[in-house]
């Protein structure tokens, strides 16, 4: 008999953790979100998620897989998870811990499988978004931070530790000052949300958040518009980087800032036919993410991936 039974989809974020019992058509049946615990002891960040995990209507006996998409970085081969804005969860041992919970809450084990925030978003956007169709692409965020990550061939790339396409954390100035993650002049230090708000403040523009600098480029205010421009030089930067290492045509672009139209997507593609030079980088396409969700989805696609459903190939 096909297995029918739902999916449960995990997203954890550095404010929240939302969790779905998600169909095969990428319905989400049930959803729970609590709030991201920021004090440093690891139980305080479980225990909100463990207690979601109990609320979703999950049947005994019948078998659940789990995909989980969270906040990096991760140990894909450990199953543990120490992500930066996390301070609670260092070598967390994930995996372990949900499929321990799922266990007990349906007597019947299913299969756990961890990805980075970065790589579900594109998984989602591959599966029911933007990058619908398409067998290879890049999924983006230009947020607070930046993330990615490629669907090749519809399978995941993660890289040996589930960590691949970080764009954030690619060099753009082998000058520039060291980054947080502790190499020099990487993308998100200058094309960040908070980035360019910093920047633009400095030039005497009176907003606190990416919202409102967007709004006022929009308006055609020329302090957040150069700030927004100068962030997006350094992002197209990075993505011409990455296009041109992994020979990618097509990338997904979504994100709080992203969301914000043209006045993102204008300096970005202007800015990207400056370093996208070789002849097969240069029909690079940028298309902005349709999808609110795409980390959750991108959860379940992961998750229905393991018995053979869902958009990705299995996995061998
Ligand atoms: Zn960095």
């Amino acid at each position: 008999m096909t297995c029918v039974a739902p999916v449960v989809a995990v997203d954890i974020g550095g404010t929240k953790i939302a969790l779905a019992l998600v169909s095969e058509a990428g319905d989400l049946l049930a959803e729970q979100v609590v709030a991201t615990a920021t004090v440093p002891d690891p139980q305080a960040v479980w225990a909100p998620l463990a207690a979601a995990l109990a609320r979703l209507p999950l049947h005994p006996g019948e078998p659940y897989d789990v995909g989980i998409g969270t906040a990096g970085p991760i140990n894909t081969p450990a199953g543990t998870v120490s992500p930066v804005n996390i301070p609670g969860w260092r070598d967390f041992p994930l995996v372990a811990r949900v499929a321990e919970a799922v266990r007990s809450a349906t007597g019947t084990p299913g299969e756990v499988v961890l990805a980075g925030d970065g790589h579900c978003i594109a998984l989602g956007e591959h599966w029911l978004g933007a990058g619908r169709g398409l067998h290879t692409m890049v999924g983006m965020v230009i947020s607070t931070g930046i993330g990615g990550g490629a669907v090749v061939d519809d399978q995941l790339f993660t890289g040996s530790t589930g960590n691949a396409v970080h764009v954030g954390h690619t060099s753009v100035n082998a000058w520039g000052e060291r980054c947080v993650c502790g190499c020099h002049g990487c993308v998100e230090m200058y094309a960040r949300g908070p980035a360019l708000v910093t920047a633009a403040r400095a030039r005497g523009w009176s907003g606190t958040d990416g919202e409102q600098l967007t709004g006022s480029a929009r308006a055609g205010d020329p302090v957040a518009l150069a700030a927004i421009d100068h962030g997006m030089r350094a992002a197209a930067a990075g993505i011409a980087a990455t296009a041109t290492q992994l020979d990618i045509d097509t990338f997904v672009i979504g994100g709080g800032l992203a969301k914000a139209g043209a006045v993102v997507f204008e300096p970005l593609r202007r800015h990207l036919g400056d370093f996208a030079a070789l002849p097969y980088v240069q029909g690079l396409e940028l298309r902005p993410a349709e999808l609110p969700n795409a980390g959750l989805l991108g959860a379940a696609s992961l998750a229905l991936s393991v018995t053979g459903r869902g958009p990705l190939r299995s996995r061998p």
